[in-house]
């Protein structure tokens, strides 16, 4: 795929985000040779994984005024992915022997999360590129194919502009709220959060709790609570008849099928006729994408939560290499997936590997979108790729001429899907994949020597 047209060419690139995902595209884009500036609006490196108590002054998240905290962790959050799947392929997340205060567990806390990240920062050098508490408030194409970026300081009255010949975005996509729409909210009396503002079980000690939404949070943030409220009750829009019903191993966890309407005595009533007197509803319905710094001349929309169109989650077609995102795809082991996106990117950007014809790009979208239609999938499913994950990091994977995935991983993948649903309230501590973890730890070895 090397291009032997056009000579070899360092950019000068914008990555916005330093959290996973803008950390290895700005390690991937420099290892090419381009020179790079991160922005970030936080005061640190590490994106979601920076918890924080704080939650904001609309507790659904929906006020565009507010004061938006980016991460969405809760206290308690351990990772759902084990460690060996989670981390970067050629950057191990192991145990560091060396720091006492590590979480070893194979599904560790968020804090271990974030100072493996921090350490990928520090020992990449990426942390001299990152601008903190620097927030893009602007990104256009101007006249001769250069990107503008306007970026604000926090605190800071004045922006500052300044050109680039490419833009990665790589915001993450867990910050924007999505609620459920319910008929008659607005009459009824209880109080209403997003999961995007849970921290601690406490406030909802005594309570009737419902939760909206089947994921690992609303499970997960569901069981905890169901430690101190009275009643939880989970409300899915998608599970199968013999789930519903009190959950075994709780007396106070009963799972439904979605509410129908809710009533001003503060009644909840669901699909199925059943009907409880509830004083919160938990909106564990995910997020939005949401770009709202990106000036795109309506060629990237995010219309029905698709960012598009885009050939392969990544690149918008017409305006490829010079705008690329990283890490919209979901379902799928995420720190991996950045990795060969960015090196994808990187290595396009600098003529090493080139793009098919925009034409060629066009209707690869539209044959895939075609196939989402064909398959009753629903265009805010876009970026989900369970599916074809490991097809997806092959195709990456033979774009950039990485080494290949390793079998481990995708055997430990099949695994864990099968302790999830075998151990849905244990799967953290308990599993019986012990092979491939040591096969993953040798592996780990020769990369670590
Ligand atoms: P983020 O981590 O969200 O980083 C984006 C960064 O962009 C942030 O630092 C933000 O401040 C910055 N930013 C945004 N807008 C601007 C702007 N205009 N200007 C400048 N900076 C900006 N993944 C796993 O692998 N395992 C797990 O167990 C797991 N658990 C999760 C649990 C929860 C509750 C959530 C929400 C996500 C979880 N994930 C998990 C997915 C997680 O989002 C990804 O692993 C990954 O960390 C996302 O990285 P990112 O860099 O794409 O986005």
């Amino acid at each position: 795929m090397a291009s032997d047209i056009h000579p070899i060419t360092k950019r000068h690139v914008a990555v916005i985000g330093a959290g996973a995902s803008g950390l290895v595209a700005a390690r991937e884009l420099r290892r090419e040779g381009h020179t790079v500036v991160v922005f970030e609006r936080g005061e640190q490196v590490g994106g979601v994984w920076v918890y924080t108590p704080e939650v904001e002054s609309d507790p659904l998240g929906l006020d565009p005024h507010r004061e938006v905290v980016h991460s969405s962790l809760y206290q308690s959050l351990r990772t759902n992915l084990p460690r060996e799947v989670m981390g970067f392929r050629d950057y191990p997340f192991v145990v560091k022997e060396d720091d006492e205060d590590r979480d070893p567990r194979r599904f560790p806390g968020h804090r271990e999360v974030l100072k493996y990240l921090q350490d990928f920062a520090r020992e990449f050098g990426i942390n001299k590129l990152v601008r903190l508490e620097t927030e893009v408030i602007y990104v256009g194409m101007v006249e001769g194919g250069k990107w503008k970026v306007k970026s604000r300081r926090r605190y800071g009255e004045s922006v500052e502009e300044e050109y680039f010949d490419a833009v990665v975005v790589c915001v993450g996509h867990y910050w924007q709220p999505l609620i459920a729409q319910i008929p008659g909210i607005d009459v009824w009396p209880g109080k209403q959060i997003h999961s995007h503002n849970y921290r601690l079980s406490h406030p909802f000690r005594d309570k009737v709790v419902v939760l909206i939404g089947c994921s690992t949070s609303a499970n997960d943030i569901g069981r905890e609570v169901a430690g101190v409220a009275k009643e939880v009750h989970l409300a899915c829009r998608s599970i199968g008849h013999e789930t519903l019903g009190q959950q075994p191993g709780y007396d106070n966890i009963w799972r439904h099928p979605m509410i129908e309407s809710v009533h001003n005595d503060g009644t909840v009533l669901f699909q199925d006729g059943s009907i409880v007197l509830a004083e919160f509803i938990m909106h564990c319905t995910g997020y939005k994408y949401y770009f709202p710094f990106l000036d795109t001349n309506g060629i990237v929309s995010t219309h029905d939560n698709r960012v598009g169109p885009l050939y392969k989650h990544v690149f918008p077609p017409e305006l490829a290499p010079w705008l690329s995102f990283v890490g919209l795809v979901y379902k799928a082991a995420p720190f991996p997936v950045f990795e060969l996106q960015s090196k994808w990117i990187a290595s396009t950007l600098c003529n090493r590997v080139e793009l098919p014809s925009r034409e060629e790009m066009m209707k690869d979208v539209r044959t895939f979108y075609s196939s989402l239609e064909a398959s009753g999938k629903p265009s805010r499913q876009t970026h989900n790729i369970l599916e074809y994950q490991f097809e997806y990091i092959g195709w990456l994977v033979d774009q950039c001429g990485a080494p290949p995935h390793e079998e481990w991983r995708e055997q430990m993948c099949v695994a864990y899907f099968k302790n999830l649903s075998a151990r849905p309230n244990s799967y953290r501590d308990e599993w019986e994949d012990e092979d491939l973890v040591l096969q993953a730890h040798q592996d780990f070895l020769k990369r670590l020597k």
